[in-house]
Order: structure tokens, then sequence, then C-alpha cells
């Protein structure tokens, strides 16, 4: 069975990855989207085990002394997240390539595990203001919690230089084409 590949999107949050990578995953490609574990809790519509798997500190902790997660992070004060091993062989078994959406330190350890075999995606906001008002408008954080994803997003946006394609979201459209295009040319499907 050919090896499958790896498309890594990670941005500050509230860039659009979330959007762009569910855009993707309706698009018919063949890909499995890696099911991240962490412990803060479900917001919005959110479903345990398709969006992320939500675990307590102590289940989390357990599974890191247990080398279960390829990376993990403590991504926000008290937040953690990672990628579990078990996740990557569940979609490879399936012969599907993999799609992760990581935070950027975590994008840049799956890369550089994985070398050419992954594609490392940094999704730009056209700026902070307008990554802060898309927070807002997505009511899903509090105001302190906005504060910290926008102080973590201004560090994080120095970081873009380490990924093999920067796409900056500014309108909708054109990031869910170009970030299509590129991913069908990486993974050589040609467009429906
Ligand atoms: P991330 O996963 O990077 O945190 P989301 O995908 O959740 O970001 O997007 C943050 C918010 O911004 C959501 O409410 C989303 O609908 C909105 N959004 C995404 N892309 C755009 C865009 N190009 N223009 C305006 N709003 C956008
Ligand atoms: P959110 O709370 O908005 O879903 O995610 C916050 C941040 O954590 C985002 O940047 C998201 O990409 C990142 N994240 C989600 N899953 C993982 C993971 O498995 N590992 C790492 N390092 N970051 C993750």
């Amino acid at each position: 069975m050919k090896e499958g590949k790896l498309v890594i999107f990670s941005a500050p949050s509230g860039a659009g990855k979330t959007t762009i990578v569910k855009h993707l995953l309706s698009r018919g490609l063949n890909f499995g989207f890696s099911i991240s574990a962490t412990t803060r809790k479900p917001r919005g519509e959110e479903i345990d085990g398709k969006d992320y798997y939500f675990l307590t500190n102590e289940e989390f902790k357990k599974r890191i002394d247990k080398n279960e997660f390829l990376e993990w992070e403590e991504v926000y004060p008290g937040c953690l997240y990672g990628t579990l091993r078990s996740e990557v062989d569940r979609i490879c078994k399936k012969g599907q390539n993999i799609l992760f959406d990581v935070d950027v330190e975590g994008g840049s350890n799956i890369k550089k595990h994985y070398g050419n075999r992954a594609l490392a995606v940094f999704v730009q906001p056209p700026s902070i203001e307008e990554l802060e008002n898309r927070l807002i408008t997505r009511s899903t954080d509090n105001k302190e919690m906005i504060i910290k994803r926008v102080e973590k997003a201004r560090y994080e946006l120095g970081y873009s230089a380490l990924f093999d394609l920067i796409i900056v979201n500014d309108q909708l459209e054109d990031a869910f084409r170009e970030a299509e295009e590129k991913i069908r040319a990486f993974i050589g499907e040609g467009a429906n």
C-alpha cells in the first residue's frame, strides 16, 4: 500500500484554520482528520471523539507517561493539547492521508518528525485586529481568553517562515481555493 502523506494546518487561534480544514474535509479528498486530545471543555456543538477527545488532566497526564503522544503542548496555561500516535495509525490503516489542525509549535514538531512526507501550512490572518474581531464574532471564548489568544498570536506570527506554505486567509473563498489547489498538488490528486 502507498504510504500516506500528512498535511498540517497551523495558525494562531482565530485565523480560520478550522474553517479551512472542515471545508477541505468536505471536498472528497482522501483525508482522515487527526482528532486531537485536549483538557479544555467542549464548546458550542463540539462532540467528543469527533472534534476532540476531551480528557481530564489526570487522563491526559497518564497518556503522556505511557508515551502515547506523538506531540503535546500546554497551548494555553492549564490547557493541554496533543496528537495521539493511535490517531496516525488509525488513519494510515484506512489508506488515507492525514490532516492535522494543531498549534504552531505542534505543527513544526510534526513537520520535523515526518520531513518531506508532510506539508506544513501556516494560515495567516490579514492582521491582528482582524483576528481579534474573528475571535469576538466566533463568541466561543470569554474576554480573558480572547486576550490570551491574541497575545499568543502576536508571538506565533513570527514562526510563519518555518512552514512550507503560507495562506493568507482574507477572503475565505480565495483561501479555500488556494488550500485545495496546493493540497491536491501535494498528494497528487487532480482537481474535481
Ligand atoms: P481557528 O481554527 O484558526 O481558531 P476558526 O476557523 O474557528 O479559526 O475561525 C475563527 C472565526 O473566524 C470563525 O467564526 C470563522 O467563521 C471566522 N472566519 C474564518 N475565516 C474567515 C474569513 N476569511 N473572513 C471572515 N471570517 C472568517
Ligand atoms: P482550540 O481551543 O481553538 O480548539 O485550539 C487551540 C489551539 O490548540 C489551536 O491552535 C489548535 O490548532 C491547537 N491544537 C489543537 N489540537 C492540537 C494538538 O494535538 N497539538 C497541538 N500542539 N496543538 C493543538
